[in-house]
């Protein structure tokens, strides 16, 4: 029986009905499941498209999954290092020699940036240049060649305008600019590829962690609307936001390793722990250090923090940690806010005594922890109204839409 069949008033009543009933019996929790599928987007044809020209979109239903849109920026490079004369191209399917140095070996490195619409309608990037710089940086680990600065920033500029219709309004979600740099040429000995590649393509995105519900052991996923009516259940019921499951076996990275740079290899590797996470009903996994398996590391793809009385810590990016930028970000507002802010390595046993934990990333945002699971033991921490963690979220996501002065020069605006 298909729960979307339900009309939304009677899965409110036996939400209501269950939540009070059984204390225990209905779970809720967030989880990366990919979004419903969309609508196929129109058929693309050269032309740009007025912005309103998506009045049917489905704003609401927008998740974290792939939504094609109209357009593709690309450049290639060649055995001299340099990319050269980039141009747009329909998005769409592209190919490439069996032997090439990507498919076979992972030698590829990828980026995530989002645009966000003004009430104006203006649009918005934050911190492109810091996103440019860790391709960079990542792209030498990798021994690739990599886009300038301006170049990289041009590249998404260019898929963002191209693809205006796609840019959800506000409040509704982003368009979701994912830069890769690939080795595209053909190699068999292992080496570094004889070509490259930098591509940019774009996707709207709405939450990344979907609300799920538990009614009477079926699943519902809920769209962004459906959270705000259902908003203050969650609250009344006080459960936690995301459910992190604490992995042992398992490790994301190691030292000396690529762990640091954001590697297409990185993530292959993490979908084992995710996928066995998700089926007992975790949203996503924490990742522990590869030598004494005691310090905390990151989630599959945000960095973590915790709060302890005026103490916000998060662990130190010395290799194993992906660089955020949004944690850089949020370290900063947290400064900026008077709190004292520690990157050191943080144990697991000290994570239990945390007031609030919470995960950061451009997918995810600011995203409140409500539970973390160690050995079969759930700690739980301080979620929802007047928390810390709701208050950097907010100001992160008010100076990335415009609606708080951006005093550091991170935003530019491209529209
Ligand atoms: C991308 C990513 C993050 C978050 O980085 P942001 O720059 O904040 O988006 C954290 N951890 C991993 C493993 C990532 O891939």
């Amino acid at each position: 029986m298909s729960f979307r069949s339900l009309s939304f008033q009677r899965c409110l009543q036996t939400f209501v009905a269950s939540s009070f009933n059984s204390k225990d019996k209905t779970h809720r929790y967030f989880s990366s499941n990919p979004a419903f599928p969309l609508q196929q987007p129109r058929k693309a044809s050269y032309k740009i498209y007025s912005e309103d020209e998506n009045g049917e979109m489905e704003w609401e239903k927008l998740g974290f999954g792939p939504v094609s849109t109209d357009f593709m920026y690309s450049m290639k490079c060649c055995e001299d290092g340099n990319f050269v004369q980039g141009n747009l191209t329909h998005h769409g399917n592209i190919e490439f020699s069996p032997f090439a140095a990507v498919l076979n070996y992972g030698q590829g490195i990828i980026e995530g940036l989002k645009v966000n619409r003004k009430e104006n309608g203006g649009l918005l990037l934050f911190r492109p240049d810091q996103h440019a710089l860790r391709m960079k940086m990542g792209a030498q680990r990798m021994c690739m060649p990599s886009p300038s600065i301006h170049q990289f920033i041009h590249a998404v500029k260019q898929t963002a305008l191209a693809n205006i219709r796609w840019v959800p309004p506000p409040g509704k979600g982003s368009l979701y600019i994912r830069p890769l740099l690939i080795g595209s040429g053909p190699v068999l000995r292992v080496g570094p590829a004889p070509e490259y590649m930098f591509l940019t393509y774009a996707s709207p995105v709405g939450n990344y962690f979907k609300v799920l519900l538990y009614l009477n052991d079926k699943q519902l996923i809920l769209t962004s609307n459906e959270i705000e009516l259902y908003g203050l259940l969650i609250k009344l019921q006080g459960r936690t936001p995301l459910s992190l499951y604490v992995e042992e076996e398992e490790v994301r990275a190691f030292s000396g390793g690529v762990g640091g740079v954001k590697s297409v290899s990185n993530y292959g590797p993490v979908l084992k722990a995710l996928v066995r996470a998700k089926s007992l009903g975790f949203s996503d996994v924490l990742y522990l250090d590869s030598v004494s398996k005691k310090y905390l590391e990151e989630v599959s793809a945000s960095n973590i923090f915790t709060l302890k009385g005026n103490v916000i810590s998060t662990p130190p990016t010395s290799g194993t940690i992906l660089p955020g930028i949004t944690r850089k970000s949020i370290i900063e507002i947290a400064l900026g806010l008077g709190f004292q802010v520690e990157e050191r390595y943080i144990s697991v046993h000290e994570l239990t005594e945390a007031d609030e934990v919470f995960c950061t990333g451009t997918a995810v945002g600011v995203a409140a922890v409500g539970s973390v699971t160690y050995r079969g033991t759930r700690f739980e921490f301080k979620v929802g109204e007047n928390t810390v963690c709701q208050a950097l979220g907010s100001i992160l996501v008010g100076i990335q839409t415009g609606l708080i002065e951006d005093k550091e020069e991170w935003i530019i605006n491209i529209h």
